[in-house]
């Protein structure tokens, strides 16, 4: 068993005693050899990036529940969105010798030194949801399929707006990505442009404010008032003579931010509709404004589902066994390709959103 427990057990000083119980068909901590996945009450630590978002509390509740059901003890920890602190929390866990560690990312790049901390201690490293960059020390990645999501979200603008037969348009659109130092960002938003560069590129789609690079496009920290300024500022500089139709939004709080500032100039009503707006998350107050005929579409990730893969492969790890992957060569941290298994997202609109009841994401009395 790969633990720190085992690890102390492998020691010289031990090792006279770990060969002698062996002989008998015992490990040093008194297990059985071929005890297949037990927990011997190891804690995991959990690093998520922040509460001000729902879909991490979920995540937070839905990883400790997995490990808990199989015996695990959790240290479950929240980053508040500041890398220096997520830093020195799993720098704490550390120490207080957790014996894996899963962790979302607030700043892909900020953890090489804990994590080569967890690698001299010995603890296996799950990255959730958000690679971990530039560091050899990451076990496994756990994930969704995140080029898809932003094929979903630019699949389905173009879908909205009848562009495949290449007669319709142009229409004007306006590009918001995610926070610069998630990995996941330029996933989405490559995924995204994948669909809509040709219709850009055919003049079907037109970007007035000439905003189209990554970089100029990004939202610090996924911050929901942070795109509705940069909304504002772009109906100012190039929407008072022309209207919007189109917003490719990562995420459902950046998509509320964009639609409280559409609202503020007019949009919304039967002579100035809402433009099609994307979405990501299914946060609850973005399917009522689905439900409501003002954001127009999320893309569903079932976090259960991801909590499950994530504790499986702490499972795996701690017991020298490889978990289920399913990729193997789309997720290269810059340091080496780290096996993934990514589960599928599921796009969502008005017509659909039911499903998410159907599944008991949501009550019919949440979405009231
Ligand atoms: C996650 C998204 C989430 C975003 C903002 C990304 O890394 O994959 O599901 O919307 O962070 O929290």
């Amino acid at each position: 068993m790969r633990n720190r427990r085992a690890a102390l057990a492998a020691t010289a000083t031990a090792a006279s005693l770990a060969l002698a119980l062996t002989a008998c068909g015992q490990n040093s901590e008194g297990g059985s050899d071929d005890d297949k996945g037990g927990s011997d009450g190891a804690t995991i630590g959990v690093a998520m990036p922040t509460k001000s978002s729902e879909r991490w509390i979920a995540d937070g509740a839905n990883v400790v529940k997995e490990l808990k059901g199989k015996g695990y003890e959790t240290k479950l920890v929240y980053g508040e969105d500041d890398p220096d602190q997520q830093v020195s929390q799993i720098e704490n866990m550390i120490t207080q010798g957790v014996d894996a560690l899963i962790v979302a990312a607030i700043d892909n790049k900020s953890l090489n030194n804990v994590m080569q901390q967890a690698k001299d201690a010995d603890i296996p490293v799950i990255s959730y949801d958000r690679l971990i960059l530039g560091t050899e020390n990451v076990d496994y990645y756990a994930s969704f399929d995140n080029q898809k999501v932003g094929e979903l979200q630019g699949g389905y603008i173009a879908e909205k707006l009848g562009l495949k037969d290449g007669k319709k348009g142009p229409f004007n659109i306006e590009l918001f990505a995610g926070s610069n130092d998630d990995n996941n960002t330029r996933y989405f938003f490559n995924g995204a442009m994948s669909v809509l560069k040709p219709y850009m590129d055919k003049g079907q789609l037109v970007v007035r404010s000439k905003q189209t690079a990554l970089n100029q496009v990004t939202t610090l920290r996924w911050d929901g008032g942070t795109a509705q300024k940069r909304m504002d500022d772009l109906l100012t500089s190039s929407y008072r003579s022309a209207k919007v139709d189109a917003v490719l939004s990562p995420y459902d709080g950046i998509s509320i931010g964009i639609l409280s500032s559409l609202k503020s100039d007019g949009y919304g009503s039967a002579s100035k509709p809402m433009p099609i707006v994307t979405g990501q998350d299914a946060e609850l107050a973005s399917v009522k404004s689905i439900i409501a005929g003002e954001q127009t579409q999320t893309v569903y990730k079932d976090l259960r589902k991801l909590a499950k893969v994530a504790s499986n492969m702490v499972e795996a790890a701690l017991n020298d066994k490889k978990p289920e992957i399913n990729d193997t060569k789309s997720y290269n941290n810059g340091t080496k390709v780290v096996p993934a298994y990514l589960l599928q997202p599921v796009s969502v609109d008005k017509s659909n959103y039911t499903t998410l009841i159907e599944d008991g994401t949501y009550s019919e009395n949440d979405l009231k």
